[in-house]
């Protein structure tokens, strides 16, 4: 079974695929369509509401069954924050990285002088998934609990990654490998939910994406 996946976060992407591949499931990103659709509007106030705002937008666009994973962090002492607003923040402009070092730079400054003690935060992932004409077939949620860090620490992952502490790891998320972030992440819990839905369809072959849906894929660059 091939998927698209509704987004163009090449780590994202990276991340899904990897998991899904042991399900037998072939994850494409966004990029690698050949007529890039309209973007969504993603202004729902939850994880789960912005996951289905982007999977249906994508399905109905595409013609393709889409898998959506929206996702983010919540600190507690901060009332949830950054939460749906994770990606952008610190409204940074420029390139992902630089966006991602302002989001941290403005995590660090709100949390100046909050005690360890109360730095506890989760990532979580909602994921949806649509058929080809819209309908939502699935859905399921992830979380990974954490507690954000004085120093960024680690360079593999991407986001905040270098920012969540894994008290029982002794190192930040950015410094697992990503087969042990993907073991215990909330995107790997979100899409081995998603997987096992799937599975459990019952009409699984027709839901396979037919040779003339709307948009064509550009060869798997995997
Ligand atoms: P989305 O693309 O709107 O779902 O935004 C997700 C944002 O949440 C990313 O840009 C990151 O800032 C953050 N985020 C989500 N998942 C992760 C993760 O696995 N590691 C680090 N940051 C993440």
């Amino acid at each position: 079974m091939r998927l698209l996946l509704a987004s163009s976060n090449p780590h994202k992407i990276t991340e899904v695929r990897a998991i899904m591949r042991p399900h037998g499931i072939e994850v494409i990103g966004l990029d690698a369509l050949r007529d890039q659709p309209p973007e969504a509007v993603e202004d729902g106030n939850t994880f789960a509401k912005n996951a289905r705002i982007k999977a249906v937008h994508y399905a109905k666009a595409t013609g393709r069954l889409c898998l959506a994973d929206d996702s983010g962090l919540e600190v507690d002492v901060l009332g949830g924050e950054p939460g749906v607003r994770s990606a952008r923040y610190a409204s940074a402009s420029g390139t992902r990285a630089d966006r991602d070092a302002a989001n941290n730079a403005k995590l660090f400054a709100q949390l100046k002088g909050v005690p360890t003690g109360r730095r506890a935060a989760r990532f979580v992932c909602a994921m949806c998934l649509a058929e080809r004409n819209g309908t939502v077939i699935a859905e399921t949620r992830g979380t990974f609990e954490g507690v954000i860090a004085d120093a960024p620490r680690g360079s593999n992952g991407f986001g905040y990654d270098p920012l969540m502490y894994l008290p029982d790891a002794g190192c930040t998320s950015a410094q697992l490998t990503p087969e042990q972030k993907n073991a215990r992440s909330h995107r790997g819990e979100a899409a081995r939910k998603m997987a096992k839905q799937i599975d459990r369809l019952p009409s699984v072959g027709q839901l396979s994406i037919p040779q003339n849906s709307k948009s064509q894929a550009r060869p798997d660059p995997s």
